[in-house]
């Protein structure tokens, strides 16, 4: 593989005997948006913050293209950070906000900071609007507006932490691929810090989970949520429904497992780690567990109950009583009918299917 964009190499941060960042290794390719998805606290900012030089690593270095970061001040470092306040200053225009990016920038002449200015204000399309004062626009421009400010001085890196926060949920939406799009049309590698698991999944071309300091995983978001490699990323993204179950035999199909809060022996998608004996975790997504009236033919079935359930126009979630676990099953409802709307109805006698292959087996 060539030189990554942003080599992370055994980074640590420790504030006295706490531990912030443990051990990250991270490689992130130019141009990509990267996601830092994880709970409060468990070291997302400080990593932004270590790549931004406000702060020092205590152990690990930091190479940006090929350069070694360790001492390099923030002001010389080709990175900006866009801080979930926006710091707009209140009482500058939308134009004055966007050209105080540009102060350090002494080799500009009046024109070319003009110029970028102009060309800031179209990329976030704000030239209307460029006389007002952050009070007397909407969120999302004001948050259009630290996007152009710190794209003004052209980092090689932007830091967003949570970037979003600020918006209310519709705007949010919007606003992700509008963020997306200009992403794009600069080419500058993004990182994006956010505790939300669908904003990562929306923004990212590649995600780190993080818990306590740690890199649990990093992939791309099919990936994680697809395969996830823990207990804890797969709760962390999406809904699973996690059962305890013990190796029985490998196969050429998959896995037997036998698993007693579904009444006995299912199969499962291979996992090379996995060992006869083993106590492992069988994780479901709710999505991928089929609702039928009629036992279907071979594959993993199991019989239940619906006790309760909620529509949501186009799909429903169910809550189902199987032997030994009351699960949850997503199902989109049927286009035609009234009644046929939903797949099944409260104390419905169901069958409960799943593919080996949505059957994922976590051996942490
Ligand atoms: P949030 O989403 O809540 O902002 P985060 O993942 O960004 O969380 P950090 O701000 O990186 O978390 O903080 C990680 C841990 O390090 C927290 O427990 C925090 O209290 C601690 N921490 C951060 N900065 C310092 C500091 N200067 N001194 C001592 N502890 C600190």
């Amino acid at each position: 593989m060539s030189e990554p964009f942003l080599r992370i190499d055994r980074v640590s941060k420790h504030f006295g005997t706490f531990q912030a960042v443990q051990d990250v290794t991270l490689d992130i390719a130019k141009g990509e948006i990267f996601g830092l998805l994880g709970g409060s606290g468990c070291g997302k900012t400080t990593l932004l913050r270590m790549l931004a030089g406000f702060e020092e690593p205590t152990a690990g270095r930091i190479f940006l293209d090929g350069r070694d970061m360790a001492g390099v001040p923030p002001w010389e470092r080709p990175v900006h950070m866009m801080f979930q306040s926006y710091a707009l200053f209140p009482h500058m225009t939308v134009e004055k906000n966007i050209a105080y990016g540009l102060k350090h920038e002494r080799a500009l002449t009046r024109t070319q900071r003009a110029d970028r200015v102009a060309e800031m204000l179209d990329l976030v399309q704000l030239t209307a609007f460029a006389g007002r004062k952050p009070h007397q626009i909407s969120g999302g421009q004001r948050q259009r507006v630290a996007l152009a400010r710190a794209l003004a001085r052209q980092p090689k890196l932007l830091l967003l932490d949570e970037p979003l926060a600020a918006l209310d949920k519709k705007l949010r939406e919007h606003t992700q691929f509008e963020l997306m799009s200009i992403q794009e049309r600069t080419g500058v590698t993004f990182i994006v810090v956010t505790h939300d698991q669908e904003e990562a999944m929306t923004l990212s071309d590649r995600i780190a989970v993080m818990d306590r300091g740690q890199v649990m995983q990093v992939g791309t978001p099919t990936e994680i949520y697809e395969f996830p490699a823990s207990r804890f990323v797969a709760g962390f993204i999406g809904s699973v429904n996690s059962f305890d179950a013990t190796v029985l035999s490998r196969s050429a199909d998959g896995l037997r497992l036998d698993v007693p809060a579904l009444g006995g022996e299912v199969t499962a998608r291979d996992v090379p780690a996995a060992v006869p004996g083993q106590g492992v975790t069988l994780a479901i997504r709710p999505e991928k567990l089929r609702i039928t009236k009629d036992r279907p033919e071979g594959g993993n079935a199991v019989a239940g109950q619906v006790k309760d359930l909620a529509y949501f126009g186009k799909d429903s979630l169910y809550r189902i009583a199987l032997p030994g676990a009351l699960v949850q099953a997503h199902a989109v409802n049927a286009r035609r009918g009234d009644e046929g709307a939903r797949v099944a109805d409260w104390d419905d006698t169901v069958w409960v299917a799943f593919d080996p292959s949505a059957a994922i087996v976590l051996v942490d």
